[in-house]
Protein backbone atom coordinates (compact mmCIF):
# COMPACT_ATOMS: atom_id res chain seq x y z
CA UNK A 1 0.00 0.00 0.00
CA UNK A 2 1.39 3.42 -1.27
CA UNK A 3 0.06 6.01 1.07
CA UNK A 4 -0.41 9.59 0.62
CA UNK A 5 2.96 12.17 0.72
CA UNK A 6 3.05 13.82 4.02
CA UNK A 7 1.42 17.26 3.98
CA UNK A 8 -1.04 16.80 1.12
CA UNK A 9 -4.36 15.95 1.22
CA UNK A 10 -6.93 14.05 -0.91
CA UNK A 11 -10.17 15.69 -1.87
CA UNK A 12 -12.64 13.14 -1.89
CA UNK A 13 -15.51 12.50 -4.25
CA UNK A 14 -18.22 13.37 -1.42
CA UNK A 15 -16.65 16.42 -0.19
CA UNK A 16 -15.69 18.02 -3.70
CA UNK A 17 -18.83 19.66 -3.75
CA UNK A 18 -17.52 21.87 -0.90
CA UNK A 19 -14.79 22.91 -3.38
CA UNK A 20 -16.50 23.81 -5.98
CA UNK A 21 -18.70 26.04 -3.82
CA UNK A 22 -15.45 27.56 -2.41
CA UNK A 23 -14.48 27.96 -6.32
CA UNK A 24 -17.37 29.38 -7.97
CA UNK A 25 -17.77 32.44 -5.29
CA UNK A 26 -14.41 33.08 -6.10
CA UNK A 27 -14.97 33.13 -10.12
CA UNK A 28 -18.40 34.93 -9.37
CA UNK A 29 -16.13 37.40 -7.24
CA UNK A 30 -13.97 37.89 -10.02
CA UNK A 31 -16.72 38.50 -12.56
CA UNK A 32 -18.08 41.40 -10.86
CA UNK A 33 -14.88 43.04 -10.25
CA UNK A 34 -13.99 42.61 -13.60
CA UNK A 35 -10.83 40.03 -13.39
CA UNK A 36 -9.88 37.96 -15.76
CA UNK A 37 -8.56 34.41 -15.22
CA UNK A 38 -5.32 34.02 -16.10
CA UNK A 39 -3.45 30.83 -15.55
CA UNK A 40 0.55 29.93 -15.63
CA UNK A 41 2.83 27.00 -15.34
CA UNK A 42 2.89 24.90 -11.89
CA UNK A 43 6.80 24.65 -11.87
CA UNK A 44 9.02 27.81 -12.88
CA UNK A 45 12.19 28.50 -13.27
CA UNK A 46 13.73 28.47 -9.67
CA UNK A 47 15.47 32.48 -10.55
CA UNK A 48 12.29 33.72 -10.79
CA UNK A 49 11.34 33.06 -7.05
CA UNK A 50 14.75 34.07 -5.82
CA UNK A 51 14.02 37.51 -7.38
CA UNK A 52 10.48 37.49 -7.21
CA UNK A 53 9.56 36.22 -4.24
CA UNK A 54 13.12 37.24 -2.27
CA UNK A 55 15.98 35.82 -0.87
CA UNK A 56 15.50 36.51 2.26
CA UNK A 57 12.00 35.28 2.95
CA UNK A 58 11.47 32.13 4.78
CA UNK A 59 9.54 30.83 1.24
CA UNK A 60 12.56 31.20 -0.73
CA UNK A 61 15.10 30.13 2.40
CA UNK A 62 13.83 26.96 3.92
CA UNK A 63 10.14 25.74 2.03
CA UNK A 64 11.05 25.58 -1.69
CA UNK A 65 10.11 22.82 -3.71
CA UNK A 66 13.23 22.34 -5.90
CA UNK A 67 14.68 20.64 -8.20
CA UNK A 68 16.96 19.57 -11.48
CA UNK A 69 15.08 18.45 -14.09
CA UNK A 70 16.71 16.10 -16.88
CA UNK A 71 17.91 18.78 -18.63
CA UNK A 72 19.94 20.32 -15.51
CA UNK A 73 17.39 23.12 -15.01
CA UNK A 74 16.91 24.07 -11.63
CA UNK A 75 13.37 23.92 -11.89
CA UNK A 76 10.58 24.82 -8.75
CA UNK A 77 7.21 24.49 -8.04
CA UNK A 78 5.31 27.50 -7.29
CA UNK A 79 5.47 28.28 -3.83
CA UNK A 80 2.96 31.39 -4.30
CA UNK A 81 1.10 32.64 -7.44
CA UNK A 82 2.25 36.30 -7.99
CA UNK A 83 5.52 35.79 -9.30
CA UNK A 84 4.57 33.81 -12.14
CA UNK A 85 1.63 36.09 -13.19
CA UNK A 86 4.37 38.98 -12.56
CA UNK A 87 6.58 36.83 -15.29
CA UNK A 88 3.58 36.09 -17.51
CA UNK A 89 2.21 40.07 -17.81
CA UNK A 90 6.13 40.83 -18.38
CA UNK A 91 6.99 37.80 -21.01
CA UNK A 92 3.63 38.71 -23.17
CA UNK A 93 3.90 42.20 -23.27
CA UNK A 94 1.07 43.09 -21.19
CA UNK A 95 2.52 46.70 -20.08
CA UNK A 96 1.01 48.19 -23.49
CA UNK A 97 -2.63 46.60 -22.55
CA UNK A 98 -4.86 49.51 -21.60
CA UNK A 99 -4.09 49.68 -17.86
CA UNK A 100 -5.62 48.52 -15.29
CA UNK A 101 -4.68 45.07 -16.20
CA UNK A 102 -6.91 42.66 -13.67
CA UNK A 103 -6.24 39.03 -13.31
CA UNK A 104 -7.02 36.20 -10.74
CA UNK A 105 -6.30 32.88 -10.35
CA UNK A 106 -6.72 29.76 -8.64
CA UNK A 107 -3.60 27.62 -8.30
CA UNK A 108 -2.11 24.57 -6.52
CA UNK A 109 1.20 26.08 -4.25
CA UNK A 110 4.24 23.95 -2.74
CA UNK A 111 5.98 24.58 -0.05
CA UNK A 112 8.21 22.11 2.17
CA UNK A 113 6.62 23.31 5.21
CA UNK A 114 5.99 21.18 8.58
CA UNK A 115 2.61 20.27 8.36
CA UNK A 116 -0.19 21.37 10.65
CA UNK A 117 -3.71 22.67 11.35
CA UNK A 118 -3.86 24.89 8.37
CA UNK A 119 -0.67 24.40 7.15
CA UNK A 120 0.20 21.96 4.34
CA UNK A 121 2.69 21.17 1.46
CA UNK A 122 0.64 21.06 -1.03
CA UNK A 123 -1.92 24.13 -0.84
CA UNK A 124 -4.28 26.02 -3.17
CA UNK A 125 -4.77 29.74 -3.30
CA UNK A 126 -7.26 32.05 -4.82
CA UNK A 127 -5.26 35.42 -5.78
CA UNK A 128 -6.10 38.64 -7.41
CA UNK A 129 -3.47 40.73 -9.36
CA UNK A 130 -4.20 44.52 -10.53
CA UNK A 131 -0.96 45.47 -12.64
CA UNK A 132 -0.68 49.22 -13.63
CA UNK A 133 -2.52 51.36 -11.12
CA UNK A 134 -0.74 53.15 -8.10
CA UNK A 135 -3.93 55.00 -6.70
CA UNK A 136 -5.02 53.95 -3.42
CA UNK A 137 -9.08 53.40 -4.93
CA UNK A 138 -7.05 50.38 -6.22
CA UNK A 139 -5.62 49.48 -3.03
CA UNK A 140 -9.38 49.36 -1.60
CA UNK A 141 -11.01 47.84 -4.63
CA UNK A 142 -8.58 44.84 -4.29
CA UNK A 143 -9.40 44.14 -0.13
CA UNK A 144 -13.55 44.48 -1.00
CA UNK A 145 -13.22 42.29 -3.56
CA UNK A 146 -11.34 39.89 -0.84
CA UNK A 147 -13.51 41.35 1.89
CA UNK A 148 -16.73 40.03 -0.95
CA UNK A 149 -15.08 36.77 -1.51
CA UNK A 150 -15.58 36.11 2.37
CA UNK A 151 -18.64 37.19 2.62
CA UNK A 152 -20.36 34.93 -0.63
CA UNK A 153 -18.53 32.12 1.54
CA UNK A 154 -20.62 32.90 4.80
CA UNK A 155 -17.79 33.50 6.99
CA UNK A 156 -17.69 36.07 9.85
CA UNK A 157 -15.77 36.89 12.45
CA UNK A 158 -12.65 37.65 10.16
CA UNK A 159 -10.69 40.70 11.02
CA UNK A 160 -9.23 42.85 8.51
CA UNK A 161 -5.67 44.35 9.42
CA UNK A 162 -3.86 46.57 7.75
CA UNK A 163 -0.84 48.61 7.56
CA UNK A 164 1.96 50.51 5.36
CA UNK A 165 5.31 49.45 4.77
CA UNK A 166 6.10 52.49 2.88
CA UNK A 167 8.53 52.41 0.12
CA UNK A 168 12.11 52.48 -1.28
CA UNK A 169 12.66 55.80 0.33
CA UNK A 170 10.94 55.88 4.00
CA UNK A 171 12.14 51.94 4.51
CA UNK A 172 15.73 52.76 4.30
CA UNK A 173 15.07 55.41 7.30
CA UNK A 174 13.64 52.77 8.93
CA UNK A 175 15.99 50.13 8.14
CA UNK A 176 18.42 52.61 10.37
CA UNK A 177 16.29 52.72 13.16
CA UNK A 178 15.10 48.83 13.21
CA UNK A 179 19.06 48.34 13.24
CA UNK A 180 20.02 50.65 15.72
CA UNK A 181 17.42 48.79 17.89
CA UNK A 182 17.84 45.56 17.27
CA UNK A 183 21.94 45.62 17.45
CA UNK A 184 22.22 45.39 21.21
CA UNK A 185 19.41 42.47 21.35
CA UNK A 186 20.38 40.29 18.63
CA UNK A 187 22.49 37.97 21.26
CA UNK A 188 19.09 36.72 22.26
CA UNK A 189 17.60 36.19 19.01
CA UNK A 190 17.64 33.45 16.69
CA UNK A 191 19.85 32.65 14.05
CA UNK A 192 17.57 33.69 10.96
CA UNK A 193 17.01 37.18 12.95
CA UNK A 194 20.92 38.04 12.50
CA UNK A 195 20.68 37.14 9.07
CA UNK A 196 17.83 39.22 8.31
CA UNK A 197 19.30 42.09 10.37
CA UNK A 198 22.14 41.98 8.22
CA UNK A 199 19.85 41.66 5.10
CA UNK A 200 16.97 42.72 5.37
CA UNK A 201 16.04 44.05 9.28
CA UNK A 202 12.36 44.45 8.36
CA UNK A 203 11.96 40.67 8.00
CA UNK A 204 12.62 40.49 11.57
CA UNK A 205 9.26 41.86 12.87
CA UNK A 206 7.85 38.20 10.84
CA UNK A 207 9.64 36.12 13.07
CA UNK A 208 7.60 32.98 14.61
CA UNK A 209 10.12 32.62 17.79
CA UNK A 210 8.80 33.25 20.98
CA UNK A 211 12.60 35.29 22.08
CA UNK A 212 12.17 37.08 18.92
CA UNK A 213 8.55 38.46 18.88
CA UNK A 214 9.36 39.30 22.29
CA UNK A 215 12.43 41.29 21.58
CA UNK A 216 10.55 43.09 18.49
CA UNK A 217 7.24 44.35 20.91
CA UNK A 218 9.23 47.13 21.15
CA UNK A 219 10.94 47.95 18.18
CA UNK A 220 10.08 51.05 15.98
CA UNK A 221 6.82 50.59 13.97
CA UNK A 222 7.21 51.51 10.23
CA UNK A 223 4.26 53.88 10.12
CA UNK A 224 5.91 56.66 12.20
CA UNK A 225 8.56 56.72 9.45
CA UNK A 226 6.53 56.84 6.09
CA UNK A 227 7.49 59.38 4.03
CA UNK A 228 5.03 62.07 2.66
CA UNK A 229 3.65 60.45 -0.19
CA UNK A 230 3.23 56.91 1.64
CA UNK A 231 1.72 58.62 4.19
CA UNK A 232 -1.09 60.60 2.26
CA UNK A 233 -1.48 57.28 0.14
CA UNK A 234 -2.17 55.14 3.62
CA UNK A 235 -4.43 57.60 5.02
CA UNK A 236 -6.42 57.49 1.62
CA UNK A 237 -6.63 53.51 1.41
CA UNK A 238 -8.18 54.38 4.76
CA UNK A 239 -10.93 56.64 3.50
CA UNK A 240 -12.18 54.89 1.10
CA UNK A 241 -12.81 51.36 3.58
CA UNK A 242 -14.33 53.65 5.96
CA UNK A 243 -16.79 55.27 3.69
CA UNK A 244 -17.80 51.54 2.62
CA UNK A 245 -18.08 50.87 6.15
CA UNK A 246 -15.36 48.33 6.23
CA UNK A 247 -14.04 47.27 9.36
CA UNK A 248 -10.19 47.17 9.79
CA UNK A 249 -7.67 47.90 12.14
CA UNK A 250 -4.12 49.41 11.92
CA UNK A 251 -1.44 46.75 12.82
CA UNK A 252 2.22 48.42 12.31
CA UNK A 253 3.27 44.79 12.56
CA UNK A 254 1.84 42.94 10.00
CA UNK A 255 4.93 43.00 7.58
CA UNK A 256 4.23 39.71 5.54
CA UNK A 257 6.19 37.15 4.48
CA UNK A 258 6.99 37.64 0.94
CA UNK A 259 9.63 40.71 -0.02
CA UNK A 260 7.93 42.16 -2.45
CA UNK A 261 5.69 44.66 -0.62
CA UNK A 262 5.61 48.06 -0.59
CA UNK A 263 3.37 50.55 0.56
CA UNK A 264 -0.27 48.66 1.78
CA UNK A 265 0.03 45.28 3.20
CA UNK A 266 -3.36 43.53 4.73
CA UNK A 267 -4.46 40.68 6.34
CA UNK A 268 -7.66 38.71 7.14
CA UNK A 269 -7.81 36.86 10.35
CA UNK A 270 -9.48 34.52 12.67
CA UNK A 271 -9.31 33.25 15.78
CA UNK A 272 -11.44 30.13 14.75
CA UNK A 273 -8.75 27.79 13.12
CA UNK A 274 -5.93 28.04 15.75
CA UNK A 275 -2.46 29.89 15.07
CA UNK A 276 -2.34 29.30 11.34
CA UNK A 277 -5.86 32.03 11.48
CA UNK A 278 -4.65 33.96 8.29
CA UNK A 279 -6.69 32.81 5.65
CA UNK A 280 -5.90 35.59 3.19
CA UNK A 281 -3.01 38.35 2.74
CA UNK A 282 -2.09 40.89 0.04
CA UNK A 283 -0.66 44.26 -0.25
CA UNK A 284 1.08 46.64 -2.55
CA UNK A 285 4.20 45.41 -4.84
CA UNK A 286 5.31 48.61 -6.75
CA UNK A 287 8.62 47.22 -7.85
CA UNK A 288 8.21 43.80 -8.22
CA UNK A 289 7.46 43.70 -12.16
CA UNK A 290 11.23 46.72 -12.47
CA UNK A 291 13.09 43.79 -10.23
CA UNK A 292 11.53 41.09 -12.78
CA UNK A 293 12.97 43.14 -15.77
CA UNK A 294 9.75 44.87 -16.69
CA UNK A 295 8.41 47.86 -16.58
CA UNK A 296 8.07 49.62 -13.33
CA UNK A 297 4.93 49.56 -13.04
CA UNK A 298 2.90 49.19 -9.62
CA UNK A 299 0.57 46.52 -8.47
CA UNK A 300 -1.34 45.08 -6.12
CA UNK A 301 -3.05 41.62 -5.25
CA UNK A 302 -4.05 39.30 -2.44
CA UNK A 303 -3.69 35.64 -1.98
CA UNK A 304 -6.66 33.40 0.33
CA UNK A 305 -5.84 30.02 1.02
CA UNK A 306 -8.37 27.80 0.09
CA UNK A 307 -7.42 24.96 2.88
CA UNK A 308 -7.67 27.14 5.94
CA UNK A 309 -10.92 28.90 4.14
CA UNK A 310 -12.66 25.31 4.29
CA UNK A 311 -11.36 24.48 7.59
CA UNK A 312 -13.05 27.82 9.00
CA UNK A 313 -16.20 26.88 7.31
CA UNK A 314 -16.29 23.32 8.64
CA UNK A 315 -15.28 24.65 12.47
CA UNK A 316 -17.74 27.76 12.44
CA UNK A 317 -20.07 25.68 11.17
CA UNK A 318 -21.62 27.88 7.86
CA UNK A 319 -23.85 26.29 5.69
CA UNK A 320 -22.76 24.82 2.12
CA UNK A 321 -24.96 24.39 -0.20
CA UNK A 322 -26.54 20.92 -0.27
CA UNK A 323 -24.46 17.97 -2.02
CA UNK A 324 -25.75 17.61 -5.54
CA UNK A 325 -27.90 14.02 -6.28
CA UNK A 326 -29.85 12.71 -9.08
CA UNK A 327 -33.16 14.41 -9.79
CA UNK A 328 -34.61 10.89 -10.70
CA UNK A 329 -33.68 7.59 -10.08
CA UNK A 330 -34.73 4.77 -12.67
CA UNK A 331 -34.76 0.98 -11.81
CA UNK A 332 -35.53 -1.69 -13.88
CA UNK A 333 -37.03 -5.30 -12.98
CA UNK A 334 -35.95 -7.09 -16.17
CA UNK A 335 -33.44 -7.38 -18.63
CA UNK A 336 -36.27 -5.06 -21.36
CA UNK A 337 -37.23 -2.53 -18.35
CA UNK A 338 -33.44 -1.90 -17.63
CA UNK A 339 -33.22 -0.82 -21.14
CA UNK A 340 -36.18 1.67 -21.52
CA UNK A 341 -34.56 3.18 -17.93
CA UNK A 342 -31.32 3.37 -19.41
CA UNK A 343 -32.63 5.04 -22.89
CA UNK A 344 -35.23 7.68 -20.29
CA UNK A 345 -31.75 8.34 -18.36
CA UNK A 346 -29.72 8.83 -21.67
CA UNK A 347 -33.02 11.06 -22.90
CA UNK A 348 -33.19 13.10 -19.73
CA UNK A 349 -29.40 13.65 -19.11
CA UNK A 350 -29.57 14.69 -22.98
CA UNK A 351 -32.26 17.80 -21.45
CA UNK A 352 -29.52 18.48 -18.64
CA UNK A 353 -31.34 16.59 -15.87
CA UNK A 354 -29.00 14.26 -13.85
CA UNK A 355 -30.40 10.54 -13.99
CA UNK A 356 -29.43 7.68 -12.19
CA UNK A 357 -30.00 3.74 -12.90
CA UNK A 358 -28.92 0.73 -11.71
CA UNK A 359 -25.68 -0.45 -12.88
CA UNK A 360 -25.18 -3.32 -10.65
CA UNK A 361 -27.89 -5.88 -11.59
CA UNK A 362 -29.72 -5.55 -7.86
CA UNK A 363 -33.30 -6.48 -6.75
CA UNK A 364 -35.68 -4.37 -6.62
CA UNK A 365 -35.58 -3.93 -3.00
CA UNK A 366 -31.66 -3.01 -3.14
CA UNK A 367 -32.16 -0.81 -6.34
CA UNK A 368 -34.36 1.07 -4.04
CA UNK A 369 -32.25 0.84 -0.85
CA UNK A 370 -29.75 2.77 -3.10
CA UNK A 371 -32.10 4.54 -4.81
CA UNK A 372 -32.31 6.45 -1.21
CA UNK A 373 -28.95 6.70 -0.46
CA UNK A 374 -27.95 8.59 -3.50
CA UNK A 375 -30.28 10.92 -2.38
CA UNK A 376 -32.28 10.84 -5.62
CA UNK A 377 -35.71 13.42 -5.38
CA UNK A 378 -37.75 10.99 -7.48
CA UNK A 379 -37.55 7.34 -7.50
CA UNK A 380 -39.33 4.96 -9.76
CA UNK A 381 -38.64 1.22 -11.03
CA UNK A 382 -39.73 0.02 -14.23
CA UNK A 383 -41.25 -3.49 -14.62
CA UNK A 384 -42.87 -5.76 -17.20
CA UNK A 385 -46.23 -4.48 -16.14
CA UNK A 386 -45.01 -0.74 -16.52
CA UNK A 387 -44.18 -1.20 -20.04
CA UNK A 388 -47.25 -2.71 -20.97
CA UNK A 389 -49.13 0.50 -19.70
CA UNK A 390 -46.37 3.07 -20.94
CA UNK A 391 -46.81 4.66 -17.27
CA UNK A 392 -44.52 4.48 -14.42
CA UNK A 393 -45.25 5.41 -10.71
CA UNK A 394 -42.79 7.94 -9.39
CA UNK A 395 -42.16 8.39 -6.16
CA UNK A 396 -41.62 12.29 -4.53
CA UNK A 397 -38.57 10.87 -1.85
CA UNK A 398 -39.37 14.38 -0.08
CA UNK A 399 -43.56 13.67 0.71
CA UNK A 400 -43.36 9.67 0.35
CA UNK A 401 -46.44 10.36 -2.55
CA UNK A 402 -46.68 8.84 -5.76
CA UNK A 403 -47.88 9.93 -9.03
CA UNK A 404 -48.53 7.73 -11.92
CA UNK A 405 -46.85 9.13 -15.01
CA UNK A 406 -46.75 8.58 -18.47
CA UNK A 407 -42.94 7.15 -19.83
CA UNK A 408 -43.55 10.15 -22.55
CA UNK A 409 -44.03 12.75 -19.96
CA UNK A 410 -41.67 12.40 -17.50
CA UNK A 411 -39.27 14.97 -18.86
CA UNK A 412 -42.40 17.36 -18.36
CA UNK A 413 -43.26 15.92 -15.17
CA UNK A 414 -39.65 16.63 -13.67
CA UNK A 415 -39.32 19.99 -15.28
CA UNK A 416 -42.70 21.02 -13.48
CA UNK A 417 -41.73 19.59 -10.15
CA UNK A 418 -38.04 22.11 -10.33
CA UNK A 419 -38.83 23.60 -6.42
CA UNK A 420 -38.01 19.73 -5.31
CA UNK A 421 -34.64 19.65 -7.28
P1 LIG B 1 1.75 32.08 7.18
O1 LIG B 1 2.11 33.26 8.01
O2 LIG B 1 0.54 31.38 7.67
O3 LIG B 1 2.91 31.17 6.93
P2 LIG B 1 2.27 33.31 4.68
O4 LIG B 1 2.56 34.72 4.99
O5 LIG B 1 3.37 32.38 4.40
O6 LIG B 1 1.30 32.67 5.76
P3 LIG B 1 1.18 33.95 2.06
O7 LIG B 1 2.42 33.62 1.34
O8 LIG B 1 0.76 35.34 2.16
O9 LIG B 1 1.18 33.25 3.49
O10 LIG B 1 -0.03 33.10 1.43
C1 LIG B 1 -1.37 33.56 1.42
C2 LIG B 1 -2.29 32.58 2.11
O11 LIG B 1 -2.05 31.26 1.70
C3 LIG B 1 -2.13 32.53 3.62
O12 LIG B 1 -2.82 33.56 4.23
C4 LIG B 1 -2.75 31.19 3.93
O13 LIG B 1 -4.16 31.28 3.97
C5 LIG B 1 -2.33 30.36 2.76
N1 LIG B 1 -1.15 29.54 3.07
C6 LIG B 1 0.14 29.92 3.10
N2 LIG B 1 0.95 28.88 3.40
C7 LIG B 1 0.12 27.80 3.53
C8 LIG B 1 0.34 26.42 3.81
N3 LIG B 1 1.56 25.92 3.99
N4 LIG B 1 -0.74 25.60 3.89
C9 LIG B 1 -1.99 26.08 3.70
N5 LIG B 1 -2.25 27.36 3.43
C10 LIG B 1 -1.22 28.22 3.34
MG1 LIG C 1 4.39 30.98 5.59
Amino acid sequence: MINIPKGTKDVLPAQSYKWSFIEDAAREVAKVFNLKEARTPVFEHTELFLRGVGETSDVVNKEMYTFEDKGGRSVTLKPEGTAGIARMFIENGLASSPMPVKTFYITPCFRYERPQTGRLREFHQFGIEVFGSASPQTDAEVIFAASAFLDKLGIKNVNLQINSIGCRICRGEYNKAVKNYFAPKLDGMCQACKTRFEKNPLRILDCKEEACKKTAEGAPKITDYLCGECKTHFQSVQRFLKAQNVEFSVNPNIVRGLDYYTKTVFEFVSTDIGAQGTVCGGGRYDNLLEELGGAALPAIGFAAGLERLLLLMENTKVEFPDEPSPVIFIGGMDCESREKAFEIATYLRGKGICAEIDHMERSVKAQLKYADKTGARFVTVIGENELVAQTVNIKNMRTGEFQAVKLENIYTYLVKEKQLW
